[in-house]
């Protein structure tokens, strides 16, 4: 047997033997199959199976760097606060997250519930498919997995102390750069602006110094504001769906940071797949679109607005006042954090097959024109961005 006492990147045998060895789910070595299945940029995920009885279970591993780029060495911590965020999500909303079985700190791995039976939410999205239940799921795990962890609730030192376990410093660093300093400086030279129409994204974001300022006041906000536990990266590829569950994974960006980050990823991806729906005509999915959007955004405000008033919240912060003044503030910071997805993904270095798959060169150009421009307005006009269906006029002038 493989001793899994010291650290090494595993292959699809070392995994098979691994789930063998530390689970009690499989009862054969040899009825095993296992095939690594990971198409994120920077870490190695293993699906167990027994081809006999067909139980499975998921792995999931760090490695120390990057896939994407032996130049990006990144802590293998972060293994360890996506198995914890997990598991948390476990208590608060179990219903949204795979189940967590083991976290191995040696090995930097954990073992999860295998979710082969849902799809990801993006690649469905891009094929046009619907999911009735999904703003009711996403403004539920929102409410129930972001308030519980701010200091409406919690009691301030254990959150002080929460702070520091779930400090994230190399992969905050990620987002600081490719989401809220690169698209508008270019220091790292890693932008990737699509040839035909260089000049226009250049002139309208590059050289645009009141955008600058803006990302400026996010990314100090995103720096030095740890309002909640967030995501910290909740695009439409770290969400699982069927037609009627919703399970959120990926959370290795997580620390404690602004809640708006997260709800503005959550909209601005889904705006990029009503976009491209818009490009390819599809009336029946710009329906539903249009109104999951709408949707999404008003239940997750006023879900938080009754899940404060509900609550028992610390006495000081648990007036009407204190909430709505905290609930516009997010709602502000939702806008300006959309706004930045928006425009990251679309110069920026990591970018989103929704938008870059469309293959007619003016039919791309005309789908970034209208996210640019719908994101400007957002960035520059944070307050006005009050409901759902606030996004969706903006977008629609533009389309
Ligand atoms: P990364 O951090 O590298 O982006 P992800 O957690 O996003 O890794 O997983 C990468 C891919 O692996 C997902 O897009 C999905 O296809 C698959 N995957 C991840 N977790 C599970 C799971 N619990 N069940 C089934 N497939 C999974
Ligand atoms: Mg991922
Ligand atoms: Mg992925
Ligand atoms: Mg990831």
């Amino acid at each position: 047997m493989t001793k899994f006492t010291e650290y090494f990147l595993m292959n699809s045998e070392d995994a098979k033997k691994y789930a063998f060895e530390k689970t009690d789910i499989f009862t054969n070595l040899d009825n095993l199959k296992c095939e690594e299945i990971g198409d994120g940029n920077l870490n190695y995920v293993f699906k167990i199976q027994d081809i006999h009885t067909g139980h499975s279970i998921i792995l999931k591993q760090a490695s120390t760097i990057a896939r994407i780029s032996d130049e990006i060495k990144l802590s293998t911590n972060r293994i360890r606060i996506e198995s914890d965020i997990l598991s948390l999500y476990g208590k608060f909303t179990p219903e949204h997250a795979p189940h967590v079985f083991s976290y191995d700190p040696i090995m930097n791995c954990f073992l999860m519930e295998d979710l082969s039976d849902h799809a990801i939410l993006r690649s469905s999205l891009n094929e046009f498919q619907t999911y009735p239940n999904l703003a009711d799921h996403l403004s539920t795990f929102i409410t129930n997995v972001l308030l519980p962890t701010t200091d409406f609730i919690m009691d301030h030192q254990e959150k002080k102390n929460e702070i520091k376990r779930f400090i994230n410093p190399d992969l905050c660093d990620i987002s600081e750069e490719l989401v809220f300093t690169e698209p508008y400086t270019n220091h790292n030279n890693r932008n990737l602006l699509f040839e035909p129409h260089k000049e226009w994204l250049q002139s309208t974001i590059s050289d645009d110094l009141k955008l600058h300022f803006e990302a400026a006041k996010l990314k100090w906000k995103f720096m030095n504001n740890p309002e909640a536990l967030i995501h910290g990266d909740l695009h439409t590829g770290s969400i699982f769906v069927t037609k009627d569950s919703t399970k959120v994974i990926d959370p290795e960006f997580a620390f404690y940071g602004p809640i708006g980050y997260d709800i503005g990823n959550v909209i601005a991806n889904m705006l990029f797949a009503h976009v491209r729906a818009y490009v390819y005509k599809q009336s029946d999915y710009l329906k539903w679109s249009e109104k999951t959007i709408v949707q999404f955004v008003d239940l997750t405000f006023s879900k938080m607005e009754s899940f404060l008033n509900s609550q028992n919240t610390h006495s000081f912060f648990s007036s009407n006042s204190f909430i709505s003044d905290f609930l516009t503030n997010v709602k502000k910071d939702t806008a300006g954090m959309a706004s930045l997805e928006m425009i990251r993904r679309t110069i920026g270095l990591a970018q989103v097959i929704d938008i870059t798959s469309i293959e007619d060169d003016n039919l791309r150009m005309f789908a970034e024109k209208v996210i640019i421009l719908t994101a400007k307005h957002y960035m520059l006009n944070p307050s006005s961005l009050l409901t759902g269906q606030d996004y969706m006029n903006i977008l629609n002038e533009k389309l």
